[in-house]
């Protein structure tokens, strides 16, 4: 007979800080033997794996701070470092007891200086001066995706004076658009995406509000700019001159790079674009998913093996120019009431202080 117990390190009741005791009992698994460390019976047991995933949680990507462009821990740990954190009070034992179990020491982390915005395509794109340069690049760089009549996608309209007149999911009259991401005076903008969810969530809506949702679809091919994908630059670009990374950060940040994408958009357009496919702001929100993950300080956007799950990471969305459903480009399948039933949250904790 196998001795499960000899896999257990540690439980949830074995800590004193109570973010760590929570998300302990959200990792943790059930099992009645008795915790190794605290003795106690009905505390959610942690595997070394486990233990390691909290800690990750809460004291790496917990204590990551953003930046403009990018986003960084203060916090790594590793089994070559001794522990060299101050922590507050509540949390110190807690502290001494993982770096004990997993054999590893917690330090300030002083992030390659790329993760926080140095990257050269980047500055570029954020000086008026060689903006144009990069923004032309990206035009030419990045693939053409058609989006044909097959692939149905969604917008979500609030409070609109007529539901079930089409004319109301086409894009913002000009009165009321500018303060988007793609839209300007020059170009109107629809903005849609196949997941539902990315909708609702972009538009921050609340059960109260009287919701109506429209399903698309292209009526005749669309000729995109997909700037989505992970761009494969090959070897010999380090982060710091990718253009990857740089439209990866550009797609994380909010209103203050509005003025970059817009340009990118007015260039797509010239270019004879349909509209452009990028990658939703939520995306990580949605998926999860750890923005920025490193492996020694080189960014998983760099390591071929990963660069499937790192696609994975962003959810498409969709920016039509023009005012496609008066165009006849886009098409209305369906409009339906959407009624928002619950707002959920996910969480986890993180470190308050370090010093
Ligand atoms: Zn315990």
């Amino acid at each position: 007979m196998i001795d499960e117990s000899v896999d257990i390190v540690a439980c949830s009741n074995c800590f004193e800080d109570h973010g760590l005791k929570i998300d302990a009992q959200k990792i943790g698994i059930v099992d009645d033997i008795t915790c190794p460390v605290c003795k106690a019976v009905d505390g959610y047991k942690l595997k070394m794996v486990h233990l390691e995933t909290l800690a990750y949680g809460y004291f790496v990507w917990g204590s990551l701070v953003r930046c403009d462009y990018g986003a960084a821990p203060c916090v790594q740990f590793n089994n070559h470092q001794k522990n060299s954190i101050g922590v507050p009070e509540w949390c110190k034992n807690d502290v001494n007891l993982i770096s004990q179990i997993l054999g590893v020491g917690f330090f300030h982390y002083g992030p390659r200086m790329w993760m926080v915005g140095e990257v050269e395509p980047l500055k570029d794109l954020q000086k008026d001066a060689t903006r144009p340069q990069i923004v032309k690049r990206i035009v030419s760089e990045y693939p053409q995706r058609i989006l044909d009549q097959n692939t149905l996608f969604y917008r979500i309209r609030k409070e609109p004076k007529k539901p079930t007149n089409p004319e109301e999911y086409d894009s913002p009259p000009s009165n009321l658009s500018g303060s988007g991401r793609f839209e300007s005076n020059k170009i109107p903008v629809l903005y849609a995406s196949p997941d539902l969810e990315v909708c609702v969530h972009e538009s921050r809506f609340t059960a109260e509000d009287e919701l109506y949702v429209a399903t698309l679809s292209a009526s005749s091919e669309l000729n995109l700019l997909d700037m989505s994908v992970l761009l494969n630059e090959g070897n010999g670009v380090t982060e710091f001159e990718s253009l990857d990374m740089a439209v990866h950060m550009l797609f994380l940040a909010s209103s203050h790079s509005y003025h970059i994408t817009k340009s990118i958009a007015i260039s797509a357009h010239d270019a004879g674009y349909d509209g452009i496919i990028y990658p939703s702001y939520f995306s990580l929100l949605r998926t999860g998913a750890t923005p920025f993950e490193t492996v020694y300080g080189i960014s998983h956007r760099m390591i071929p093996q990963y660069r499937d799950y790192e696609e994975a990471k962003s959810i498409p969305n969709l920016a039509i120019f023009g005012r496609p459903v008066a165009e006849g480009k886009v098409s209305i399948k369906c409009i339906n009431k959407l009624i928002m039933r619950k707002v959920s949250y996910d969480f986890h904790f993180g470190i308050a202080e370090v010093l």
